[in-house]
């Protein structure tokens, strides 16, 4: 039985060609700044967002946290969707190490955040206050099921917090799902942003890293805030060879995975007692939630026998991300598992 793992687009594995380029990666010291690899990869990642440099680093959460401690200082407070994975996932780094307030504001179910209550949120001048200096958006928004900010939207917001003296950082970990969703060159869409952070090992199929690009001073800040938080790594080219061949290859085919994506709420739709928790599927994200009597844990675990794996967390929805390692044909076997799991656990509620 062939397993078929939704939980993340995390769990892809490097590619044939990611592993031959790993294996003839050009190597040397990045902490010396001397690993060719790094440095095609870091400039390639800065042209393809329109930014002047890039910095490979270890994670998305690290880009987020390196993000924070380059635009912002100790006691400053930074404007943060209420579930944005900085927010939620990112152990409270930014106030934990950073020492930075985190002021949210409501995020509605496409991922944005109201531009009244930014406005809202964004502090006077006043003894009292902590200055307000870096607002936070997320494009795809992981909690939001893959929502997609747009252009317009990007750029009116951006421009509302420069208006009000404030950066703007873009935790773009899937933001290629976004271009491609949109129809538009990535750098188009972070245009505005003064830096932007997107993963190499999710959608992209890389094994690890993550790049931030932004201005060279922002970068030389970001760049010495990675070997504070210890990483600075040293023939770092394994991992860039990988990132090139994911920027160079693994772009464009996102789009198999949004078509997945949508084959696959389209079938669960299709399920009586199944439905969504979300009004469409613009990327490779689904959420969805079964009727009350069934336990979610159990239909997780009757899933896992039948070798099906989803992202569940107690009381929230049901998650499968679709990535390069799950076919059409995947889909339509894991549709067929989740119907037989989900009919025999509600006969048995039904007893
Ligand atoms: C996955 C993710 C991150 C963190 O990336 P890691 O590489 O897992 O640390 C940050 N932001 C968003 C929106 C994500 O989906």
């Amino acid at each position: 039985m062939k397993v078929i793992d939704l939980r993340s687009d995390t769990v892809t594995h490097p590619t044939t060609a990611m592993r031959q380029a790993i294996f003839e990666a050009e190597v040397g010291d990045d902490v010396y700044g001397e690993d060719p690899t790094v440095n095609r990869l870091e400039e390639m990642a800065a042209q393809r967002m329109g930014k002047d440099a890039g910095l490979l680093i270890t994670s998305g959460t690290q880009g987020n946290i390196i993000a924070v401690l380059a635009h912002c200082k100790h006691g400053d407070e930074i404007v943060v969707g209420d579930e944005a994975h900085m927010f939620w996932y990112e152990v409270g780094g930014a106030a934990a190490l950073g020492g930075v307030n985190i002021r949210t504001v409501p995020n509605d179910s496409s991922g944005r955040l109201n531009p009244d209550d930014i406005v809202r949120a964004i502090r006077d001048r006043d003894i009292h206050y902590p200055p307000t200096t870096l607002l936070c958006l997320e494009n795809t928004h992981n909690r939001c099921g893959g929502m997609v900010l747009d252009v317009d939207y990007t750029n009116q917001v951006c421009d509302l917090a420069h208006a009000r003296g404030l950066d703007v950082h873009l935790d773009g970990a899937r933001i290629f799902n976004a271009a491609i969703a949109l129809g538009v060159p990535v750098l188009v869409l972070v245009e505005r942003a003064e830096s932007v952070s997107f993963c190499l090992s999710k959608g992209l199929g890389a094994p690890v890293g993550s790049v931030i690009c932004g201005s060279k001073p922002f970068i030389e800040r970001a760049r010495k805030f990675r070997k504070m938080l210890g990483g600075g790594m040293r023939q770092a080219g394994i991992i860039a060879a990988a990132g090139i061949v994911a920027l160079e290859t693994m772009v464009d085919r996102l789009a198999e995975d949004h078509a997945n994506a949508r084959r696959l709420a389209e079938g669960l739709a299709g399920i009586e007692g199944i439905r969504l928790a979300q009004e469409s599927v613009p990327t490779n994200i689904v959420m969805f939630v079964v009727s009350p009597g069934v336990s979610g844990a159990e239909f997780i675990e009757g899933l896992k026998e039948v070798g099906v794996k989803l992202g569940f967390r107690n009381g929230g929805p049901f998650r499968a991300v679709t990535h390069y390692m799950v076919s059409s044909a995947d889909i339509d076997e894991v549709l067929a598992r989740i119907e037989a799991v989900y009919k025999e656990l509600r006969q048995r509620a039904q007893r």
